[in-house]
């Protein structure tokens, strides 16, 4: 069992943790969550390994996408990158995925499909948000990098594609050595999308690997309008 840096279940920091082995196509991780007892939010990590020696850690920060995760949408790539940083963990055979229940990037189920539909009358992801009265991203990895704390987790090799992230971090006291990038290929109806995040929000994908994938040679199914897409 994972020893983390307290040993009442219930936690000076009004947090309460409950872990039980779950064993995964992965491989077995140790489930942990974090309720946070007073606001009622839980959030869970996924731990593998010794995380709590002083070496960095392999993790991932994942934020909720039902429809992605669970319903095996192509309208972004957040299924495949939960998939390959489990993935890469099991591989190490040490590191820690936090699943936090911030959906749609933080304005939660009902407005992320409120903003699909923005989204198929031609606005981009940013733009729908914004449409909506929200930011571009309204994620808050402030009790996430206190879960790594309680963890005894001080250094993390991040596997994003988000240097925002790396600095929202840092900024709550998390130590970040290194990025490893989560590059997914690409399909019709997602590279819009993550185009948008490229241009618009900065992330990070490696020179062509959005660009080997004309928009006119894939198939048409859904995304946003034909004359908004060749502006890409
Ligand atoms: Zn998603």
């Amino acid at each position: 069992m994972i020893q983390p840096a307290f040993s009442d279940p219930v936690l000076r920091s009004g947090l309460r943790v409950a872990q039980a082995n779950l064993p995964t196509r992965y491989g077995t991780f140790t489930a942990m969550v974090f309720e946070e007892v007073a606001s009622g939010c839980q959030e869970t990590a996924l731990v593998m390994g010794d995380i709590n020696d002083g070496r960095p850690v392999l993790a991932r920060l994942h934020s909720e996408c039902l429809t992605g995760d669970v319903l095996g949408s192509l309208r972004c790539d957040c299924g495949p990158q939960l998939a390959a940083a489990l993935g890469a963990i099991a591989a190490e055979g040490r590191g820690v995925l936090l699943y936090l229940r911030q959906e749609g990037r933080g304005i939660g189920l009902y407005h992320k499909l409120q903003a699909y539909a923005l989204q198929e009358q031609g606005l981009d992801t940013v733009e729908a948000n914004e449409r909506l009265g929200f930011p571009a991203d309204l994620r808050d990895y402030r009790l996430a990098a206190r879960i790594l704390h309680l963890l005894g987790v001080r250094g993390i090799r991040l596997l994003t594609n988000n240097p925002k992230k790396l600095h929202s971090l840092e900024s709550a006291g998390i130590e970040v050595v290194g990025r490893v990038p989560l590059l997914i290929p690409p399909n019709a109806e997602n590279l819009f999308y993550l185009r948008t995040k490229q241009e618009k929000m900065g992330h990070l994908f490696g020179d062509g690997h959005l660009d080997d994938h004309p928009l006119d040679d894939l198939d048409d199914g859904g995304g946003p309008p034909a004359d908004r897409r060749r502006e890409t």
